[in-house]
């Protein structure tokens, strides 16, 4: 069903406990980890505890909860001390974009110069 748990997802299995993340914050409908693979000194991941494949299905199946995925992405932002030198919330949606992972979830990334897009 949509929003389920899907076996095969390894974001869902880190809301699960099952796979090792480092994370930094919770809510009722989100958590938020470090990047494995940091592309700035805050590289952090936010995620729902839902099930979709991407931002938009998310914003079109529970908009409220992607309204949380953005605001946990900016009190990561405050608690990483990024908030004032500016932060970039990246969602990359599809395999052409750089997707690898089928479970939405915001790239919170600062700590260096992100004046260029990429
Ligand atoms: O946007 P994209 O799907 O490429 O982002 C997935 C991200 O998940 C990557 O930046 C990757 O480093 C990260 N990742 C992680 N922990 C894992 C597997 C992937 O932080 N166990």
């Amino acid at each position: 069903m949509a929003g389920e748990p899907q076996a095969d997802c390894l974001f869902c299995k880190i809301v699960a406990g099952e796979v090792p993340a480092t994370i930094v914050r919770e809510s009722e409908t989100t958590v938020a980890f470090r990047d494995i693979n940091p592309q700035a000194p805050t590289h952090v991941l936010v995620i729902p505890k839902v099930h979709y494949a991407n931002a938009r299905e998310l914003a079109a199946a529970a908009p409220a909860i992607a309204a949380d995925v953005v605001r946990e992405a900016g009190e990561v932002a405050a608690d990483e001390k990024v908030d004032a030198t500016g932060y970039r919330i990246v969602f990359n949606t599809g395999p052409g974009a750089g997707q690898t992972v089928f479970h939405a979830h915001a790239h919170v990334l600062g700590g260096r110069d992100l004046q260029r897009l990429v």
